[in-house]
């Protein structure tokens, strides 16, 4: 059912670094001072007027039960150490640990929405080594639990609603406030690991400028370089669930059109293998991470068969920062 009164939200930081909101902040137009019509920012950890006790005067409003909250955020990952304590991150003037105010936040919002790849999965504070036990809402890491439990649901029903990206698109935070508003937003709208599949069913790889390389497996081995960066530059952007490709960052921008290959940050567990990013882990030469939905054999024939029909054009364009050699287009009528 569509939702009449404006969908009030609370955006609270975990243990994060703040780049989700930083990506936030790029929405335009900015939906955290108010600037959208249907959402109602009751409070923003960093960003709102309310600071102090005036801060937590709104969350206890909502665990008393006289503020509704229709959205959770959580930006961070959730901190149990030491020892399941919690005590690594205290709630700041509310005397008692993060962990224990999201949980009962949680019981009282109608939706809770992870933001980012920590909030949602553990993410970089999860990472190799890491000492805080740190999870995710609703995942430690690829595995259900986390903080909430592979069981909970919210008020509404649906499980945390995982908008995963390190950091997410400011497009992808809005687009699932706005279906959660309008009732938009339902189970089967979340892919396996519970990320909104508006951009879950792309694949970070669809809309990459450098497909005629990829097609081709005319490779870069520079991140200045115009070619694919999958064979030596490490990118997972064929196995990374996300439309970056297709809806640009300030309408524009990409990792891989910016020469940065993709790490999967929307995928549980990224920043936790051993493999370096931006290197590719091979093994007897073929790239370990293949496409997915591709059978080993399949892109090793093709891998094959497109490297001896690259054209002279495209592979000495793959090593080069601008174009060396254009289309010969000119002499040819298209037909
Ligand atoms: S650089 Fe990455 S995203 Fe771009 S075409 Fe190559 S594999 Fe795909």
């Amino acid at each position: 059912m569509p939702h009449k009164a404006p969908y009030s939200f609370l955006w609270l930081q975990a243990a994060s670094c703040g780049g989700c909101s930083a990506a936030a902040l790029g929405s335009d137009p900015s939906f955290l001072d108010g600037g959208t019509p249907r959402l109602n920012p009751l409070a923003h950890q960093a960003v709102s007027e309310e600071c102090g006790a005036e801060f937590t005067q709104i969350l206890n409003a909502v665990l008393d039960g006289g503020l509704v909250l229709d959205g959770l955020l959580v930006e961070g990952a959730v901190l149990n150490g030491p020892n399941g304590t919690g005590q690594f991150q205290m709630a700041p003037g509310m005397g008692r640990p993060m962990n224990r105010l999201i949980a009962d936040l949680a019981e009282k919002a109608r939706h809770v929405v992870a933001v980012g790849s920590c909030a949602a999965f553990g993410g970089v504070v999860a990472g190799l080594g890491s000492r805080t036990q740190a999870v995710g809402l609703q995942y430690d890491g690829g595995e259900a639990g986390g903080l909430l439990g592979a069981g909970w649901r919210s008020k509404s029903g649906l499980p945390v609603v995982n908008v995963a990206g390190c950091a997410p698109h400011p497009g992808w935070i809005v687009e699932t406030l706005l279906l959660l508003a309008d009732g938009a937003l339902a189970p089967n709208d979340l892919d396996s690991f519970q990320r909104p599949s508006f951009f879950a069913d792309h694949l970070a790889h669809h809309g990459c400028n450098r497909n005629e390389y990829y097609e081709y497996k005319a490779s870069a081995h520079d991140p200045s370089q115009q070619g694919c960066l999958m064979e030596n530059l490490g990118c997972r952007a064929t196995q990374a669930p996300g439309d970056c490709n297709r809806r640009r960052w300030n309408g524009a921008g990409s990792c891989t059109n910016a020469g940065y290959a993709c790490i999967a940050c929307t995928v549980p567990g990224f920043a936790s293998s051993a493999d370096p990013f931006l290197e590719t882990p091979k093994l007897a030469g073929i790239p370990v991470g293949l496409p997915v939905d591709m059978p080993k054999a399949w892109f090793v024939a093709l891998a094959a068969l497109s490297k001896s029909a690259t054209p002279s054009r495209v592979r000495r364009n793959a090593t080069e920062s601008r174009i060396a050699v254009p289309p010969d287009s000119r002499s040819r009528k298209p037909k």
